[in-house]
């Protein structure tokens, strides 16, 4: 597979594009926030011939829904997510309000809900989905036990988990919903018994390793 990652909007978002030799194109959480990301994206797209399949989100807080709406009027593809966060959807004025991000285009309604155990997949890449509550009720990772060939190199598995778990840190758990327990529950059970030499994507901040990220705790 190739991954193509861009930095979205005013909070810094990981938005990665994941296609296969197909041209068939998974998005984990696009999140642009105004013309010139939307453009970026777009035009991305466009010059590799891709065809956007799936929208994922890792979870549904404000500044990682900016793309959705621009996705769905786009490729006319509805974001898959959690059931649990859904309730942040209803929540995105005062969102906007608290952190200070601009919210003109909210995120429509959700088209898929996804849950411990499901699997996305498309030719050549299979994701299956963790959830890990406590950053957000309904925090999702997506895990890649196989990728293959990553940008044109033999790849160990992938993690994309978001903001469940950061380089050398995690996400905070004082948001709506947030629970500090259950996160770090679910990152010791669900996500530090993956293979260590894992490659994490996450949703702010630089790859790391889940062997680095095991020495935390
Ligand atoms: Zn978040
Ligand atoms: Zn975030």
């Amino acid at each position: 597979m190739n991954i193509k990652q861009f930095v979205f909007n005013p909070f810094g978002v990981n938005a990665y594009i994941l296609s296969n030799s197909n041209g068939e194109t998974i998005l984990i959480d696009p999140s642009a926030s105004n013309a010139r990301e939307q453009a970026a994206l777009s035009d991305y797209i466009k010059s590799e011939n891709l065809k956007v399949c799936r929208n994922l989100n890792t979870h549904l807080h404000l500044d990682h829904v900016l793309g959705n709406a621009f996705v769905e009027r786009t490729f006319g593809i509805k974001t898959e997510a959690h059931k649990d966060d859904e309730f942040l959807l209803g929540l995105q004025n005062e969102q906007a309000q608290m952190f200070g991000l601009p919210c003109n285009d909210p995120a429509p309604a959700l088209g898929n809900n996804l849950d411990e155990g499901d699997i996305v997949e498309i030719a050549e890449i299979k994701l299956q989905v963790i959830h890990v509550a406590g950053h957000s009720p309904g925090g999702l990772a997506f895990y890649c036990a196989n990728p293959g060939e990553v940008n044109g190199q033999k790849a160990p598995p992938l993690l994309f988990p978001g903001d469940i778990l950061f380089a050398g840190s995690r996400g905070r758990s004082d948001l709506f919903g947030g629970d500090e327990f259950a996160l770090v529950n679910g990152i010791k059970s669900k996500l530090l018994t993956l293979p260590s030499e894992t490659i994490v994507f996450p949703g702010h901040g630089p790859c790391t390793t889940i062997g680095d990220e095991q020495r935390w705790y």
